[in-house]
């Protein structure tokens, strides 16, 4: 092996390195912001030269809009990529969600990569189905979560309202470090609860595209210039300390509370104080623990795992590459790792990191970044990679489809490409590919989480394997873990059948809804039919 020699102060570089970073990622509903609160916290952290050219959807130059033009030349948005903001000494690595409207398991793996979460919510709407959903999974990994409610500037609802939604439905306690002054809509400045209730008045800039100019005001003088408004926020600021909505680390790092910030991501309303809370309270990244339970410290020799994989990101070579999280040590250009999997070793000459619209060569990372390895034909998503002593992280489970279909090769003199693509497309996760002998070996069962993942099927087979797929649906939307004992039962019923995920040999049985579900269980309870993950 060539790691390189690892001395005292090295372990120490390693730890103080970690403590610098926060990775983390927006859960949102499409529409809810999440592209303009990525520029805005760019923005604000400086990390982009040109402050002009970074908003509105159609002339995006910013940190996201490289990303969207390879994502559009691919035909279909599937990129995840890892946003590095440096903040006052502070390294935040963003790991972009899919921002489809429709669902699929990229989103959920992310958050197997992140220590903390911002949820966005949309003022007017609120709670909406996919931050419920995102939600779920976070609160499943016991991911914290800050809560981010945009587009104050616009009309929406009453803030103790939208706290009380957050409570009620999700149980998950709000506890406001600002609040704003003005009913959303009529944005008149934030009080800082975190800052014995500073107050900043709020100056729009023609556009909205450069920084907000944030004035502070005094208490007395605030109550002059905005009158009513001010005495509501005051009432409402008196309630809450009353009711004792106050931050508390224990439960926010538990996943039971969430800090909460008001504020207008496009016209950079409050973005500096989410910087400043995701740097002062986000968790670093700290001891993760192996399949085994143990917790690996952050400085242990090298150790991450497999979160997301992508094939041809870039048309001039067609590569596969394997974005990794770092869980400890320090990662140095060149060393040579193992793959937990095959006990085989990698060797990571081509590393990148990916930071928005470049690919830069990564020398160093450290835990909590994410590095980006090129020619990665034979990691899978959840594979680990180590050096020293071996390690494996747990897998990344994979998520209870919802849609299935049987693919087919539409020219059947193409069957070899047809397999190696569906091969391909299983090993990324693209989708998951289930098999039995009574469908037989050319007319796999494709399952998915959400319906986008075959359309990128479709997609890719065409244009990447030059084998163009025939999709049948299935009429089956539930997705349940049986055994070998249970099977030949359930495969005898009406609106059930039985298949093995190639992936990891899993039995599953899929039935065509939840009510069909209810009766067989009913009148079978000897039967093994576990829920899979999240909607299962
Ligand atoms: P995404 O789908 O979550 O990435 O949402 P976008 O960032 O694309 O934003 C959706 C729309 O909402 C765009 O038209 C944005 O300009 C707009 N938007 C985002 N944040 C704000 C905000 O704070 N105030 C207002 N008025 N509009 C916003």
């Amino acid at each position: 092996m060539s790691a390189p020699t690892r001395t005292p102060t090295g372990r120490n570089e390693v730890t103080s390195e970690a403590a610098r970073r926060r990775t983390f990622a927006v859960i949102s509903h499409p529409d809810a912001g999440k592209s303009t609160l990525t520029e805005a916290l760019a923005l604000h952290a400086a990390a982009i030269t040109s402050a002009g050219a970074v908003h509105g959807k159609g002339d995006r130059r910013g940190v996201t809009s490289d990303w969207m033009e390879m994502e559009q030349a691919r035909g279909i948005s599937i990129t995840s990529a890892a946003l590095r903001i440096e903040y006052q000494d502070r390294v935040l690595n963003l790991l972009d969600t899919p921002g489809h409207a429709d669902f699929s398991e990229d989103t959920y793996r992310v958050l197997a990569a992140v220590d903390c979460a911002v949820m966005l919510l949309d003022s007017a709407k609120g709670l909406e189905p996919q931050t419920l959903k995102l939600f779920d999974v976070a609160r499943g990994r016991g991911i914290p979560v800050i809560t981010f409610v945009n587009k104050w500037d616009r009309p929406g609802r009453e803030p103790l309202e939208l706290l009380d939604e957050i409570e009620q439905r999700i149980g998950l306690r709000p506890t406001p470090l600002n609040w704003p002054v003005g009913i959303a809509g009529d944005f008149r400045g934030l009080v800082d609860r975190t800052a014995g209730n500073a107050y900043t008045k709020l100056h729009r800039t023609p556009g909205g595209a450069t920084k907000a100019v944030e004035e502070p005001v005094d208490a007395a003088r605030a109550a002059e210039i905005e009158g009513a408004a001010w005495e509501q926020a005051m009432e409402e600021l008196a309630l809450l300390d009353e009711i004792g909505a106050h931050y508390d680390a224990e439960s926010f790092l538990a996943g039971k509370s969430s800090p909460v910030l008001f504020g207008a991501a496009l016209p950079n309303f409050g973005v500096s104080h989410l910087l400043r809370t995701l740097i002062t309270l986000a968790p670093a990244p700290s001891a993760r623990a192996d399949a085994s339970g143990t917790p690996r410290p952050v400085d242990a020799p090298f150790s991450g795992f497999v979160f997301k994989m992508q094939a041809n990101m870039d048309k001039a070579h067609r590569d596969r590459m394997a974005f990794v999280r770092v869980c400890s040590g320090r990662f140095d250009r060149g060393m040579v790792l193992t793959h937990a999997a095959s006990g085989r070793p990698f060797a990571t000459k081509y590393t990148q990191a990916v930071f928005g619209a470049e690919r830069h060569t990564l020398d160093t990372a450290y835990p909590g970044d994410v590095i980006a390895l090129v020619n990665a034909q034979a990691l899978r998503v959840g594979d680990t990679l180590y050096d020293g002593p071996k390690v494996e992280f747990p897998p990344i489970p994979s998520f209870a489809p919802e849609h299935f279909a049987v693919a087919r090769a539409v020219d059947s003199g193409r069957y070899k490409q047809f397999r190696r693509g569906i091969e391909q497309l299983d090993s990324e996760g693209v989708v998951q590919v289930l098999v039995s002998d009574v469908r037989g070996e050319q007319a796999p069962v494709l399952a998915a989480v959400g319906p986008l993942q075959f359309d990128v099927v479709r997609h890719r087979m065409e244009h990447e394997f030059r084998a163009p797929v025939e999709l049948s649906h299935l009429d089956y939307s539930v997705a349940r873990r049986t055994d070998a004992a249970s099977a030949p039962v359930l495969h005898g019923l009406s609106g059930a059948e039985v298949l093995t995920r190639r992936s990891d040999g899993e039995l599953l049985v899929l039935v065509h809804n939840k009510w069909r579900l209810r009766v067989i269980q009913r009148d079978h309870p000897e039967l093994l039919m576990e829920p899979l993950l999240a909607g299962g």
